[in-house]
């Protein structure tokens, strides 16, 4: 079956019907982005900048966060890089950078990532920088992690785009487009899509954070990893609507959680309207073999047929249908 996936390598994501879907990988570390030629993926659709700072004895300053950037900007020529701004504080604490507010009781819902980076502004402004530096030529694509209400997205690009000004002011080169992207992971900032959308350049789903805030249920305990599934209809639900929005504002929605590498999983995805996923390298090919084998119409009426009245076990129901269409 290995050999059957590296076979699909130069194959395109494509549905029996001519759909094509964007598959992207996730990506953390400078060794990571050589899976993009390994898999044949469309591009880095999640890179996790935090990785630098957890792997590091000191805090990366600007010259090594840069350099970073610009050796993952150039193995990956062509292909969209989607850098993701740090997602650090709660459990993901740093030993050379002390933090105010101590131990949390529940860091997944703590002072972490974007509300950490709004506050201690010093840090984000040099990651800035270092992006914008290193985009200098080309489009750069930057998102901003566990955004909760629009302003907050507001705020952060305003912060960058007082960089890029900066750097032209000195005449400095930078990148010819900057796109701005959120991540949705916290069910809040749907109620607020009005406002989001006509921000924002793309949206990005994180639907590991999103399904532990939405069920309530932690990520990290596999006791509930069992009980709670991604398959379940008020999941599902939930990211049709976000889906119809975005679409209806012409704005790319892609998901970027564990989810999407999951063949089933990404074939409710593709049935509910989501046709762009970042996944981790290793699930491309298998994910790829079952977009080339469904037709996007059928699973389209059978995921709309579904929601109408969920069946307690929908995923039981998806592993029928899938069966019954030879996927
Ligand atoms: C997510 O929450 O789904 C996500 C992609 O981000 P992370 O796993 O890094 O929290
Ligand atoms: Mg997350």
């Amino acid at each position: 079956r290995k050999a059957a996936f590296a076979a699909l390598r130069d194959v395109p994501p494509e549905t029996k019907d001519g759909h094509r879907v964007t598959l992207m990988i996730n990506a953390g570390l400078r060794d990571d982005v050589g899976a993009l030629d390994i898999t044949g993926a469309d591009g880095i659709g999640l890179f996790r900048t935090e990785f630098q700072f957890l792997v590091s004895a000191t805090l990366p300053q600007r010259e090594r966060q840069q350099r970073l950037y610009r050796e993952v900007l150039e193995t990956a020529g062509d292909r969209p890089v989607v850098f993701r701004t740090i997602d650090i504080g709660g459990d993901k604490a740093l030993p050379y950078l002390k933090l105010e507010g101590g131990t949390e009781e529940n860091p997944a819902m703590g002072w972490r990532a974007l509300r950490l980076s709004l506050e201690r502004d010093g840090l984000m402004k040099v990651q800035a920088r270092a992006l914008l530096e290193a985009g200098a030529g080309r489009t750069l694509n930057v998102m901003f992690p566990m955004v909760s209400e629009a302003w907050e997205f507001d705020e952060a690009k305003a912060l960058f785009e007082a960089q890029r000004d900066w750097l032209s002011s000195r005449g400095k080169r930078a990148p010819n487009e900057v796109r701005y992207g959120a991540m949705l992971e916290v069910p809040a900032l749907a109620e607020q899509l009005d406002l989001l959308l006509p921000a924002v350049d793309f949206l990005s789903i994180g639907t590991n954070d999103l399904t532990q805030f939405l069920f309530a249920a932690d990520r990290a305990n596999p006791k509930l990893a069992e009980r709670y599934d991604w398959l379940s209809s008020s999941i599902l639900r939930f990211l049709r609507r976000v889906a119809a929005a975005a679409r209806e504002q012409g704005v790319p929605v892609a998901v970027c959680g564990e989810m999407g590498g999951r063949p089933l999983e990404a074939l409710a995805l593709i049935g509910i309207g989501i046709d762009r996923l970042s996944i981790t390298p290793a699930a491309v090919g298998p994910v790829k073999a079952m977009i080339r084998s469904l037709d996007r119409a059928a699973v389209t009426a059978a995921l709309d047929t579904l929601l109408e009245k969920p069946p307690r076990d929908m995923r039981g129901a998806l592993e029928g249908w899938a069966a019954a269409n030879g996927i």
